[in-house]
């Protein structure tokens, strides 16, 4: 459930890479405290790091690093630091269809 609508464009759109050929690996351990609960991927170097409820690892590496675009890998929903919102996007599609893909083995049904 939503609260907000997320916003249809930011300017750190532009900051997305492509996914790995490897893939997502969803189920990831925060890369700093190994915490498993609330976990993100950083859309630019696809760092999991834990969230704002953990010990604010990707916060803190976003802030650092000007990596403002992440993944929730427990909702799947991209968050964006810099604009302070959920982002949906077309260019999102690809990294949200592999997150899809590692977490529940399938692709997100159209
Ligand atoms: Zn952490
Ligand atoms: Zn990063
Ligand atoms: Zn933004």
């Amino acid at each position: 459930m939503y609260a907000v609508v997320p916003l249809e464009w930011c300017p750190h759109l532009t900051q997305v890479t492509d996914v790995p050929v490897s893939g997502l690996k969803t189920s990831q351990p925060c890369e700093e405290c190994q915490d498993h609960s609330e976990n993100w991927v950083c859309l630019t170097c696809y760092k999991v790091l834990c969230g704002r409820f953990v010990n604010e690892h990707m916060l803190m590496h976003g802030i650092t690093n000007e990596h403002y675009m992440v993944l929730s890998l427990s909702d799947l929903s991209v968050w964006c630091y810099s604009c302070d919102a959920y982002i949906h996007h077309s260019i999102l599609h690809e990294v949200k269809r592999a997150a899809h893909l590692d977490k529940f083995g399938m692709d997100i049904p159209s």
